[in-house]
C-alpha cells in the first residue's frame, strides 16, 4: 500500500536544516509510527486466520485509537484492556466509534497482560495478543522500512521513543542499509536509558545510536511550563501540529542542541514527526489562554 509521508524543511530560520518526516500525515488515527507498527501485526493476524485484535493501554493511548481504527478497515474486531477505572474522553470515545470493546482493568491486573488475555479469551480461537504499543519484532520490522523512504545523506535522524521499539526498527534500517546516519532518540520519560539496551534486543548492536535523556519535562505524560510555551510557538511558526506527550519533547531537543552548537553547520538534521496528535486533548487546560 502506498503511503503519504513527505519530506519537508521546517521554516523557521533556527531550523532551515531540519527536515520532517511527515508519518503523522499517513491516516489521522492510525498516525506515524502506529501505523508502521500495525502493518505487519495485522499482516501476521490475517495470515493465522485471527480475526479480532486484543491489546492493551492507557486511556489516552495513540495505539489504542490507531488498532481500532486499523482493524475497523480492514475488517477485524477489536478489544483493548484500558488500564485503570473507568473513564470517558476523547480518544476512548474514538475507539468505540471505531468498533473497539473496552475492558477497564485495575492496575495490578493490567501488569499481567498474559493472564488477562488466558482468562477472557482463551475460548476465542480467533482473538490474536497484541503488546502494549505494539511492541515487538513485527513492529520493529514495519518502522525499519521508513529508513528506504529518507534521502540517503541525513547525518542525524531524531526520533522521540516511549517503549524504544520504533527507535528499534530505525536503527535497524539504518544499519541494514548501511548508511552513516546516526540516530538520536529522545526518550519521552524519566531514567530512559533502558531503552538503549531495549534497542539493542532488536538490533544486537548500538552502533549508530545515542540518547538524550534529559529532554523528559519530569516523566511520561508530564510537561512544564516551558514546554507547553514551545508548542505555542513552533506550531505557529512552522504550521505543524506537536503534541506535549511525544514529539513537543523531540523538537525541543533539536532546538536546544541546535542552540548549543551541537552540529555541524554543514550537517543535515531529519527528525521523525510520529503522529499522536490527539494527545494534545489530554491536556486541554494547559493551553487555555493567550500566554
Ligand atoms: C507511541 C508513540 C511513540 C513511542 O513509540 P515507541 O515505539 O513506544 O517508542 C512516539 N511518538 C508518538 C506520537 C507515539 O504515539
Amino acid at each position: 500500500m502506498k503511503i503519504y509521508s513527505p519530506i519537508q524543511q521546517l521554516k523557521h530560520p533556527s531550523r532551515i536544516n531540519i527536515w520532517v518526516k511527515r508519518d503523522d500525515l499517513i491516516d489521522p488515527y492510525i498516525s506515524g509510527n502506529k501505523w508502521r507498527k500495525l502493518k505487519y501485526i495485522l499482516e501476521e493476524a490475517k495470515n493465522l486466520k485471527k480475526d479480532h485484535l486484543v491489546t492493551f493501554g492507557g486511556a489516552y493511548s495513540n495505539h489504542l485509537v490507531a488498532t481500532a481504527a486499523a482493524c475497523a478497515g480492514n475488517g477485524l474486531k477489536s478489544t483493548a484492556f484500558v488500564r485503570g477505572e473507568a473513564v470517558e474522553n476523547e480518544m476512548l470515545l474514538l475507539c468505540r466509534l471505531f468498533g473497539m470493546r473496552l475492558i477497564f482493568t485495575d492496575r495490578r491486573d493490567y501488569k499481567e497482560k498474559d493472564k488477562l488475555f488466558r482468562r477472557h479469551f482463551a475460548e476465542d480461537s480467533c482473538a490474536f495478543f497484541v503488546d502494549e504499543g505494539g511492541a515487538g519484532i513485527a513492529a520493529v520490522k514495519g518502522c525499519a522500512e521508513l529508513i528506504a523512504e529518507l534521502p540517503p545523506d541525513i547525518d542525524h535522524l531524531f526520533c522521540a521513543a516511549g517503549t524504544g521499539t520504533t527507535a528499534a526498527g530505525l536503527l535497524k534500517g539504518i544499519l541494514e542499509s548501511g548508511s552513516k546516519t546516526i540516530l538520536h532518540v529522545v526518550p519521552v520519560l524519566k531514567g530512559g536509558d533502558f531503552i538503549a539496551d531495549e534497542i539493542a534486543r532488536y538490533t544486537g548492536s548500538s552502533d549508530q545510536l545515542i540518547l538524550h535523556t534529559d529532554y523528559h519535562f519530569g516523566g511520561y505524560g508530564k510537561t512544564q511550563p516551558g514546554l507547553i510555551s514551545f508548542i505555542k510557538r513552533f506550531v505557529a511558526e512552522e504550521g505543524m501540529l506537536i503534541d506535549p506527550v511525544y514529539t513537543a519533547k523531540l523538537f525541543f531537543a533539536i532546538d536546544d542542541l541546535v542552540k548549543k552548537q551541537y552540529f555541524k553547520t554543514t550537517d543535515k538534521i531529519a527528525a521523525v514527526h510520529t503522529g499522536g496528535l490527539l494527545g494534545i486533548w489530554g491536556m486541554k487546560e494547559k493551553f487555555r489562554g493567550d500566554g
